[in-house]
């Protein structure tokens, strides 16, 4: 099932649209679930509402999780009907991380998605109806952030049909909603198209052309400068801040030639730089930067006026980064 064969099964039943807009905001936990001697509703509709709750209830089913220190995250393992599975995260703050993609093609080097390519994509449903268990898990879920697995533009369809259906029907603010990507025109694109403006979050992870590609082999062919400056203009005309994603790897981002860079690319620009420290990935040898160089690093970008944010990663206490607890379960279950 997506949103539009949801959407022409309760037309063919005889709903109006004030009842296929009950019935939305319902599936987002703002209203009851109508029971079937609701009078308000077409009999058809009536007689249908049991079996749509079901088929509504199995487009994901929970089959790990893991909670982070004090219960403020919880990582959650979900299976799709064909048996493939993906990951989303509540966040501490009453914000969910979801998931746009089963894999990923970008194949970011530090990335446990990247590594398994793309497997295939969400339907606008599926991913919506992460947003749906967040919220009966914690019913004051407000926020909502594409960044888990997969790269949203390369979903970009069903990514806006998911963030068009959630900025009507879900009273989450649209300045909440925050599509996350590596960059891509067609992006840009999509949100001057869409009536429901999502803030704007771009992985960035480096200001260096060459060491970009290497970064993050297969991202959009996008000339980082014109990223910078497409995304200061969403900023402005929408009034939300763009939020620059940096994972911060010892000796690879974290030198002086990349904060020079960086402060003449965003020194004035209605932007936030968010530095994460890289999570562990299997086989691999990223190391985080000490703790002191962070510190000098925020000290610098004070100094230039660049609005910036060292933090651990929200779900590295619930085993690392994205795909991480998905790659665990599929081993346990393998061996
Ligand atoms: Fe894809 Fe995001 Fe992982 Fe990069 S970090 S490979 S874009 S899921």
């Amino acid at each position: 099932m997506t949103l539009e064969t949801l959407n022409e099964k309760l037309l063919s039943l005889g709903a109006k649209p004030q009842h296929i807009q009950r019935l939305y905001r319902a599936m987002m936990g703002i209203v009851a679930w109508p029971s079937e001697n609701d009078l308000a509703f077409p009999k058809k509709v009536r007689d249908a509402l049991a079996d749509l709750r079901n088929e509504l209830n199995q487009v994901l089913t929970v089959v790990a999780k893991d909670e982070g220190e004090e219960g403020a995250s919880l990582k959650l393992l979900f299976r799709l009907t064909d048996g493939h599975t993906i990951e989303s995260v509540l966040l501490p703050r009453e914000g969910v991380c979801v998931s746009t993609q089963v894999g990923c093609a970008v194949g970011c080097v530090f990335c446990m998605t990247g590594q398994s390519g793309l497997i295939r994509q969400l339907t606008d449903l599926e991913i919506v109806a992460q947003v749906m268990h967040a919220r009966k898990l914690r019913p004051e879920t407000r926020k909502v952030v594409f960044m888990g697995m997969g790269e949203p533009s390369h979903n970009l369809k069903n990514v806006m049909r998911a963030i068009d259906f959630l900025g009507r029907y879900s009273q989450i603010p649209h300045k909440n909603l925050v599509l996350s990507t590596v960059g891509d025109q067609r992006v840009f694109d999509a949100l001057a198209a869409s009536e429901v403006k999502p803030a704007l979050a771009i992985s960035l992870h480096s200001t260096i052309e060459d060491k970009r590609r290497k970064l993050l082999p297969r991202a959009g062919k996008i000339a980082i400068e014109s990223l910078i400056d497409q995304a200061e203009q969403y900023a402005r005309q929408t009034g939300y801040p763009i939020q620059y994603q940096w994972t911060l790897i010892k000796g690879v981002n974290d030198g002086d030639d990349e904060l020079e860079s960086i402060a003449g690319l965003l020194k004035g620009k209605y932007a936030l730089m968010n530095f994460i420290p890289v999570n562990t990935v299997e086989n691999r040898t990223f190391e985080r930067p000490e703790w002191s160089r962070c510190q000098e690093m925020a000290d610098y970008l004070k100094r230039v006026r660049v609005l910036a944010k060292f933090r651990h990663s929200a779900a590295q206490d619930v085993e690392g980064g994205c795909g991480q607890l998905r790659s665990r379960y599929s081993q346990e279950k393998e061996g």
